[in-house]
């Protein structure tokens, strides 16, 4: 069947200043390498064409271009950043009536590339399929994986030559807080007002106008870091360039889920400071969220009383995301609705967590059963404290449906990406098809933390 792509475009209709069109640069040999056609189906998108999805072929109704954005990069501003290497095609109205992006990833040099070649290895490109796809099974807002195809074309990184590859990558929108901060830097007030028109049209239709926006981007990241928490996630890389409007988790580079608990975990071997570890993540979305207000008070007359108005919002965030933590932990550990008076219990448990360095995901999947108890070499300890929790009568059933059994592994995914660069895609298969179901535990081996000497210490930025 041949491909067909329903485009409905809407960003390629804003003003020339908010990006380059441009045209993806053809590759030596497109190869199909993993196609999602749950999704497809879902963007109404019927056939599929590895040479479309590798940018040789500009598909019917696409409208290509990349996006002009900036931000703060481990806290200092780049005053220009853009898709240096990713073409927007267009925009699609999903089955459920949501507009969704449809990009590639790792599709040739553009106006913003910068010193960059434009492209992505398939390390990279595989680590984000399967690891997005991950966390939207845990129904953690997040951007999809559409397909992953083979460039036949080698890019040069640090470790050598490597394969090539592009990644179709599908989102509510590819909004960041850099699109707002490179318009608001700049002094360009016209367009920062379309942007926040459209971003609230498409995202946030009740948002009572920018300040509206900000408290709804500044709720959804709340929530959104909360749920990262609960399943011991880091991000690695939350500059305002790789943080939505829209409230999904976006850009996976150096991302990593934890396996023993640390709450100071960093992963990133470019983050030397620890400002993305694991426990810092929260007050970097209410610095991120920050610095979206700054932008915003570009749009108001009254300055004093834009800054009063954006303090305020910014200031409530780092309670309604203790509020979500509180939430999600307590569901973790079996409570419906767990008070203040509940948090000394998670925290105790996450303290023995931490000296015993317990997997988290185990920990949690276990609670009730022995080999909870097995994670833990002072059991003394998590038998005082489990019997306190016991007393609470938790839901074990909402544990069920909370804690997942299985999680992307980083050893596991360096095991896969190894086995990908040699021709076998089997594990990717594997892998994807137990994640998707991360609340079954099936295939006993994916859900073991590394042994020693597979522990992965670092994942890398060289994408
Ligand atoms: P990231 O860390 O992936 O969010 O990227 C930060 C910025 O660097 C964005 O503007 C990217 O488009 C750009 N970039 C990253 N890798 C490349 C590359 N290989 N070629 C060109 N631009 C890149
Ligand atoms: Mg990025």
């Amino acid at each position: 069947m041949s491909l067909h792509i329903p485009f409905d475009n809407s960003y390629a209709a804003l003003p020339d200043a908010f990006y380059t069109r441009l045209d993806p640069t053809p590759v030596s040999k497109p190869q199909m390498l993993a196609w999602n056609d749950a999704l497809a189906s879902d963007l109404g998108i019927t056939g599929s064409d590895a040479t479309v999805f590798a940018g040789n072929i500009v598909p019917k109704g696409a409208a290509p271009l990349a996006q002009l954005y900036a931000g703060h990069q481990f806290g200092n501003y780049n005053p220009q950043l853009g898709d240096g290497r990713a073409i927007l095609l267009g925009e699609v109205i999903d089955k459920s009536g949501t507009r969704r992006d449809i990009q590639l990833k790792g599709s040739g040099p553009t106006p913003y590339s910068r010193m960059g070649d434009g492209r992505a290895w398939l390390g990279p490109v595989l680590r984000e399929y399967v690891v997005s796809e991950a966390m939207h099974a845990l129904s953690i807002p997040t951007s999809r994986a559409l397909a992953a195809v083979a460039t036949g074309d080698p890019v040069y990184r640090e470790q050598g030559a490597l394969p090539g590859a592009v990644l179709t990558r599908v989102a509510a929108s590819h909004l960041r807080v850099g699109t707002f901060q490179v318009f608001a830097h700049r002094g360009h007030i016209d367009e920062l007002r379309t942007l926040a028109d459209y971003a609230i049209a498409r995202h946030w239709p009740d948002a009572d106008g920018p300040m509206g926006l900000l408290s709804a981007v500044c709720a959804a990241q709340a929530e959104l870091i909360a749920a990262w928490m609960s399943v011991g996630f880091i991000h690695g890389v939350m500059n305002t360039d790789n943080c939505t409007i829209s409230g999904e988790t976006i850009d996976y580079g150096p991302c990593a889920f934890m396996d023993a608990y640390t709450e100071g975990r960093v992963f990133s071997s470019i983050d030397q400071m620890g400002r993305y570890a694991y426990g810092n993540q929260p007050r970097i979305a209410v610095w991120n969220m920050a610095q979206l207000a700054t932008a915003l008070i570009q749009l108001f007359e009254d300055k004093d009383k834009a800054v009063e108005d954006a303090t305020a919002i910014v200031h409530a965030m780092p309670n309604q995301l203790q509020a979500a933590w509180l939430r999600r932990f307590g569901a973790k550990i079996g409570l419906n609705s767990a008070t203040a008076d509940h948090q000394p219990l998670i925290e105790e448990l996450l303290a023995l967590m931490q000296t015993d360095g317990a997997d988290f995901t185990n920990t949690f999947a276990a609670l009730g059963t022995d080999s909870a108890r097995d994670q833990f070499s002072d059991r003394d300890a998590f038998d005082a404290w489990a019997q306190r929790w016991q007393a609470t009568n938790p839901d074990i059933n909402l544990m069920a449906r909370t804690n997942p059994q299985i999680i992307p592994r980083n050893h596991r995914i360096e095991a896969m990406i190894e086995a990908a660069v040699a021709g076998d895609m089997g594990p990717f298969e594997r892998l994807t098809k137990a994640l998707a179901t991360p609340f079954r535990a099936t295939d006993p081996d994916l859900h073991r933390p590394p042994n020693t000497d597979e522990i992965v210490p670092a994942t890398f930025c060289g994408t």
